[in-house]
């Protein structure tokens, strides 16, 4: 159980140092008990004292290492009911299934049509992490085969799917060093899944048909010395899953139950019969609170808006997406090419690099930190200020780089270019249009 925040106060120094950023050690084991702080910002908590804590400032709900190699990722870890208390931390795992009958040259197919689905934005290579095998028939040799050939032929990590426990050994034995997820300990199998999870060093998946019959599998499993377990409560109708998925996350969180504080997995495969009501499902599961979600299939138009969502659930609420401040070359400049200037929020540098990219125009791009705002915001909040951009401009070594002296500001910062002037004597300030889709035109007028 965890520890309530009177416990964790009677093992901390109590010298009210300050140093962890709140005035009183109190204050501290409050914040720990409610998950609001980490341990590791007491430098002054004692060995011993750490050992009994390590409990109490584990995150609710376990993170959970799922695969190796490049599309490794850890599931679960949450800390938060909803994202605007804090962040969601690890993203939703994609997964599609095949069954472990599937011809070697329709598989070989798949993966490459499933690899090729990796897309950029902001910076980040979107793509899906794992492809579930189901045992279909009891065959041992073929769910081997298949599990081997999408662990060895492919970045994918594997699930596997099976009741049965000398199938899955099978499985196990022919892809347990991409460290697959086993997927399948129930009431019946327990012993014999807890046990091959335990020899292999393996996550495992523990399936139930309730929350409450879950909970008790769970402690079963944990209580044999496991400790990486991926939660199926069995719903499989999209309004008791979906219960199910807030009832469990509520659970571990609001109440401190660490029977059901692990990451959940879900079948919208299971769910529905067409890929499209599928990635409703999973869309939703994506939002609350799956934490691996296993389709039929991936295709590019259902899989991208996921992605899509999933980028968008995962990021930091209370931190904007940035890149670096600095000179950006687009299209290969040189010393007459045209000089803008705007923000350092993602979004923005991503779509004003890519209209410039696709404009053909040779550009020196400059990115003046605003601390992740878009550029309207910016110039309210006083972080895209006409002095503060000239002394960038000053400072960022573009003047070494170019004859041409005009600077193409946003169209939505137009206010600024008179301070903007003032700050560089003899330059010209243009302004730019207000919309990134203008700009193609604008350069090559230019
Ligand atoms: Fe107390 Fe440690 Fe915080 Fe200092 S840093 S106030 S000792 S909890």
């Amino acid at each position: 159980m965890a520890l309530t925040g009177i416990q964790i106060f009677k093992l901390l120094p109590k010298t009210n140092c300050k140093e962890c950023g709140v005035p009183t050690c109190l204050a501290f084991a409050m914040n720990l008990a409610s998950g609001k702080a980490e341990l590791d910002s007491c430098p002054y908590v004692s060995d011993e004292a750490r050992e009994q804590l390590a409990e109490a400032s584990a995150p609710p709900i376990r993170p959970v290492p799922v695969g190796k190699g490049v599309r490794a990722a850890t599931t679960g870890g949450e800390t938060v009911q909803y994202r605007h208390e804090k962040t969601f931390f690890n993203q939703t795992l994609l997964a599609a299934q095949v069954g472990s009958d599937i011809a070697a040259d329709e598989l070989a197919g798949k993966l490459k049509q499933w690899n090729a689905l990796q897309y950029e934005r902001v910076g980040l290579n979107l793509r899906p992490e794992l492809v579930a095998v189901k045992d279909v028939s009891g065959d041992a040799a073929a769910f081997a085969a298949t599990a081997k050939a999408v662990a060895e032929t492919s970045e994918f990590n594997v699930i596997l799917m099976s009741e049965d426990a000398e199938v899955m050994k099978a499985g196990v034995e022919a892809c347990g060093f991409k460290r697959p997820l086993i997927y399948g300990a129930t009431a019946d199998n327990l012993d014999a899944f807890g046990a091959l999870a335990k020899d292999n060093d393996l996550p495992v998946g523990v399936k139930a048909d309730s929350v409450e019959a879950l909970a008790e599998l769970s402690d079963k499993l944990t209580g044999m010395g496991l400790k990486d377990l991926v939660l199926d409560p069995g719903s499989r109708e999209a309004k008791a899953a979906f219960a199910d998925q807030v009832a469990i996350r509520r659970a571990a969180l609001k109440d401190g139950n660490r029977s059901v504080g692990f990451p959940t997995i879900a079948f919208p495969c299971e769910m529905a019969d067409n890929l499209d009501m599928e990635t409703l499902l999973a869309a939703m599961f994506v939002a609350k609170y799956g934490g691996i979600v296993v389709m039929s299939d991936f295709a590019g138009e259902n899989l991208f808006p996921l992605l899509l969502e999933r980028l968008n659930i995962f990021t930091d609420p209370q931190r904007p997406m940035t890149v670096t401040e600095g000179i950006y070359e687009i299209n290969n400049p040189d010393e007459n090419s045209p000089v803008l200037v705007t923000t350092n929020f993602a979004l923005t540098y991503f779509i004003v690099s890519g209209e410039v990219e696709g404009s053909k125009v040779p550009t020196w791009l400059l990115i003046k930190d605003s601390e992740g705002l878009s550029v309207l915001t910016a110039w309210a909040a006083g972080k895209f200020a006409g002095d503060d951009v000239g002394m960038f401009v000053k400072k960022c070594g573009i003047m070494d780089k170019v004859k041409n002296q005009e600077l193409i500001i946003p169209g939505y910062a137009a206010a600024i270019a008179g301070d903007v002037e003032e700050e560089l004597p003899g330059w010209t300030i243009t302004v730019g249009p207000r919309e990134a889709a203008h700009l193609p035109a604008f350069l090559r007028s230019k």
